[in-house]
């Protein structure tokens, strides 16, 4: 390792017996702070995988001497052991006009859910555990009552997320015997959740009835027989069938399956429960108006619609739900006490339904008007603008977002945000910049997600709250574009 002082002609190579040794750079008095801040073994580690992988560029006569500087190896390493220990896992500003957005983890939870995780998650809790009798008690009791009294179920239990919700309740329900769906509700959510796979998985003969577009009762009907175990509706949450269509209401199918002592199993996906058309969005079916229906058994997420956690919520009645919670495969799926907390916490507010909207963020984010994303969009048009100019151009747009996982496919919300475009002769090249563009904004410590439509790359303000997040990190920007 050359001293400071040394001079070292530039553009000249190190070759490999140039490199120091592990513990001659861990001496250098400029890391002595960080050794004992991080502690040795791990800087040692980062270390050593420093020095391995310079000696590969000086074994290929592609290392400078200068890399070599004392300063410059400190600095190298104390950035390494910097950077190692940033976690994986980090928030995001969410700009892509997709509200409830699957890569992006979904809903956020309200801040009453995180108080309720943060002090839970301290130490012991009554997870398993009857405080009045002293008794050994069951997780699901922490928020079955919540979930009846809301949706007006006899009964329900919880599980890892709706996947889960439906692949246990189709084989506590319909394991071995036949489950019948419509040709039409055959859905793929994304990832390898595929109706036909889940009813493969779960043990069920899966019965399909009636035709892409159009299915009907005498569809039902007719697919009965002594093997059957469960008629199931799928909600097609993630695309809609338009035209000449036709589907059998809960209602009906419900009496059908009453006659024939058969168990109705609705797979709602996103689970609302509440009507969102109070906050000017388009309707949902509710779990509760599929109970009131007739279903038996609803199953639905706790991260979409709903606002909280990952989660998959079973309610329906007494006697479903109760051969559904004592299926082994249960023990495998059940929820931890980590979500389980932060869905006590977010269902209790749908019992003040005034406050939800001020409360779920995601509910809040959804319900925003226009006029009010617009107003964020203003206070950044000229900061972004000065901080990518000359390369890019910024204009305010009205945008149109989305709700996202899947939820009311085809309806937009009327949204409003930024426009950037390369500032260029012609189109050519256009492509590259918006990447470009794209890739240091996902840069910046506090990571803006956009998107990309034709030939400009898009901010939808419609989930930023506090414009300052962005606002601060314009002069980052500005430098990585320079
Ligand atoms: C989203 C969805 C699922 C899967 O739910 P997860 O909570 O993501 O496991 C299943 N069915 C439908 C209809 C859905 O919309």
């Amino acid at each position: 390792m050359a001293a400071p002082e040394e001079s070292v002609v530039h553009g000249s190579k190190a070759r490999p017996q140039d490199l120091p040794s592990v513990d001659k750079l861990l001496r250098l008095p400029a890391l002595q702070d960080l050794l004992g801040t991080q502690g040795h073994t791990f800087v040692a580690r980062e270390a050593r995988a420093l020095l391995d992988e310079l000696r590969q560029l000086a074994v290929a006569g592609a290392l400078d001497r200068e890399q070599l500087l004392a300063p410059t190896l400190g600095a190298a390493l104390a950035a390494r052991v910097r950077q190692r220990l940033a976690p994986r896992l980090q928030r995001v500003l969410n700009l892509t006009g997709t509200v409830i957005h699957t890569n992006l983890g979904r809903a956020v939870l309200p801040p009453a859910a995180l108080a309720h995780v943060a002090r839970m998650m301290e130490g012991p809790v009554n997870l398993e555990y009857d405080l009045a009798s002293g008794d050994r008690g069951e997780r699901d009791t922490i928020v079955e009552e919540l979930l009846c009294e809301i949706t007006g179920a006899e009964a329900a239990t919880v599980v890892n997320n709706n996947a889960a919700a439906v692949l246990l309740t189709l084989a506590a329900l319909a394991g071995g015997r036949e489950a019948i769906v419509s040709r039409g509700e055959l859905v793929e959510i994304g990832g390898a959740f595929r109706m036909p796979d889940v009813m493969a998985s779960a043990g069920a003969r899966m019965v399909e009835v009636g035709t892409t577009n159009r299915t009907h009762l005498a569809d039902y009907a007719r697919a009965i027989n002594a093997h059957t175990g469960l008629l199931l509706k799928v909600h097609t949450s993630n695309y809609a069938v338009q035209g000449f269509t036709s589907s059998v209401a809960e209602a009906q199918l419900a009496q059908l399956a009453q006659e024939h002592e058969l168990p109705l199993v609705t797979d709602l996906g996103s689970g609302s429960l509440v009507d969102m058309s109070l906050w000017g969005l388009p309707k949902e079916p509710t779990a509760q108006e599929m109970l009131a229906a007739g279903c038996g058994v609803v199953t639905f997420s706790g991260d979409k619609l709903l606002g909280g956690p990952q989660a998959g919520l079973i309610v329906g009645r007494r006697d479903l739900v109760a051969r559904i919670r004592s299926f082994p495969m249960k023990r495998a799926l059940r929820l931890s006490k980590l979500p389980l907390a932060a869905l006590e916490a977010t269902l209790m507010l749908y019992r003040q339904p005034e406050l939800l909207a001020r409360e779920l963020p995601t509910l809040r984010w959804l319900a925003r008007p226009q006029a009010e994303v617009e107003a964020v969009a203003r206070v950044l048009l000229k900061p972004l603008q000065a901080s990518v100019a000359p390369r890019y151009g910024v204009r305010l747009a009205a945008m149109q977002s989305q709700i996202g996982s899947g939820s009311l496919p085809v309806e937009r919300l009327p949204s409003a945000g930024l426009a950037i475009a390369p500032a260029l002769d012609g189109k050519r090249g256009t492509g590259t910049a918006l990447e470009a563009l794209a890739e240091a904004l996902r840069a910046l410590p506090l990571p803006v997600i956009g998107r990309i439509t034709g030939d400009e790359l898009l901010l939808d303000c419609r989930c930023v709250d506090e414009p300052a997040e962005l606002l601060a990190q314009l002069r980052m920007l500005k430098e990585s574009l320079a």
